[in-house]
């Protein structure tokens, strides 16, 4: 499928949930279509105001996800990882919150293993190895079980909230 064709809009519609049940396809080749869809999928989550985001959310169905936040205290460095797959985890889980740009504005509370490790290839093609803990470590898992078909909503540990909009004096 070419990504350019895809829907864009990652939020998710009652018809795309169906499409975000499904296990996504390996990646054989790292070509300009890959290249272009992480280049998509970087505008969207930045305009969305993402921290991480894989391709089933924009309507292709690859294993290509991506995250980066700039942050002081719990910065995601930019990542593309294409065919990810996590090697090791931590016994030791921390119970966080996570949301997700095909949910707006829901949030809740999920326990995953704080430290993993990681397979991939990179957006050249290059088979890749890495360690990642606490936030990172949390976006890279949330995305990957997006590649199976797996939703936060899934895990969560107690129920789904939302926050009231700010006053708008910014109170
Ligand atoms: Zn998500």
């Amino acid at each position: 499928m070419d990504p350019a064709s895809g829907p864009k809009d990652p939020k998710a519609r009652r018809e795309d949930l169906k499409k975000l049940r499904q296990k996504s396809e390996v990646v054989k080749v790292v070509d300009k279509n890959i290249k272009r869809l992480v280049s998509d999928m970087f505008d969207i989550m930045h305009a969305d105001n993402g921290i991480g985001l894989s391709a089933p959310q924009i309507g292709v169905s690859k294993r290509v996800i991506i995250g980066e936040y700039e942050s002081t205290k719990t910065p995601v460095p930019r990542m593309v990882l294409i065919n990810p797959e996590i090697t090791w985890t931590s016994k030791k889980e921390t119970v966080d919150e996570e949301g997700c740009l095909s949910f707006p504005n829901l949030y809740g509370m999920v326990k995953r293993p704080e430290r993993i490790r990681y397979t991939a290839m990179n957006e050249n093609g290059k088979k890749i190895e890495g360690k990642a803990t606490g936030l990172q470590a949390r976006v890279i898992q949330h995305e990957i079980d997006h590649l199976d078909g797996i939703l936060f909503i899934d895990r969560l540990e107690g129920n789904l909230y939302t926050y009231e909009k700010q006053a708008e004096n910014g109170e």
